[in-house]
């Protein structure tokens, strides 16, 4: 109406105010130069699992690349920084005589939208699945979020993402392996977070909510004489 945006209007039909609107366009190999050279693509260039290509040493890694055969949970061509470091880490060892099969884990990633920092370990699907439950906490001043995602039979977590706070990839990664229960991580939270030092710790709000939304008791954590310090 006045050249500015005033919210946006979904398939459902639901409205939803706004003032800045982003489209993620998403992104996919630029591969046409190759297109009448021997080496196979498709949407990518097509790597085994040691990223080689059809041609006897021609590996490839990165965002050009789309694996014939993607761990389950995992897609076929994932462009994001971590994915190519992955790749790098695995066929520096390949190329130096150590043949590794490139295994990246749990679906893992960390960006920034302007100072939004958000990540994401696992699987947080957008629309749940019966056998799905979720834990969300967010902030009084409505800027940090963690959203967990987790089997309701046995409250196996499958994922988390987060807004405003940063968490450890080698924490998480960890009890996703482990497969811990939504209980074991809100009550280890602490252990996971990655901001600097001196930022206000959320933890206890986080456990507090979580026990009386659960009907549990976990432990509250206690913040360090720094914390009290700054926070
Ligand atoms: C706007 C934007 C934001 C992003 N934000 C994030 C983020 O927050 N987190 C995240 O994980 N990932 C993010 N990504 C993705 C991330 O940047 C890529 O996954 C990563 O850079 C891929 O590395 P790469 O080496 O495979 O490819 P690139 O970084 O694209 O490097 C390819 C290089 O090859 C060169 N090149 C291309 N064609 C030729 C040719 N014919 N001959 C010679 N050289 C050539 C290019 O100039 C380029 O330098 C973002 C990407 C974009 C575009």
């Amino acid at each position: 109406g006045t050249g500015k945006v005033k919210g946006i209007k979904t398939k459902s039909g639901e409205l939803i105010d706004c003032q800045f609107v982003g489209l993620t366009v998403g992104v996919r190999p630029n591969i046409d130069f190759l297109k009448e050279t021997k080496l196979e693509i498709d949407r990518g260039i097509l790597v085994d699992e040691y990223l080689a290509t059809n041609i006897p040493d021609v590996y490839a890694i990165g965002d050009c690349v789309q694996l014939r055969s993607a761990p389950s949970h995992r897609r076929a061509i994932e462009a994001v920084w971590y994915v190519g470091r992955m790749m790098g880490e695995t066929l520096a060892k390949t190329i130096t005589g150590s043949p590794t099969k490139y295994q990246p884990g749990y679906w893992f990633n960390s960006a920034k939208f302007f100072d939004i920092e958000y990540q994401t370990y696992g699987s947080v699907p957008s629309v749940l699945s019966d056998n799905q439950g979720s834990f969300y906490w967010e902030s009084t001043d409505g800027k940090k979020c963690i959203h967990v995602v987790y089997e309701t039979g046995n409250k196996k977590v499958l994922g988390i993402n987060t807004f405003g706070i940063r968490m450890r990839h080698e924490v998480w990664d960890k009890w996703l392996n482990q497969t811990k229960t939504l209980s074991y991580v809100i009550e280890n939270l602490p252990e996971a977070n990655f901001d600097p030092e001196f930022f206000k710790r959320f933890e206890p709000e986080i456990q507090l909510q979580y026990n009386s939304e659960f009907g549990e008791n976990i432990q509250i954590s206690k913040p360090t004489f720094f914390q009290k310090l700054f926070n």
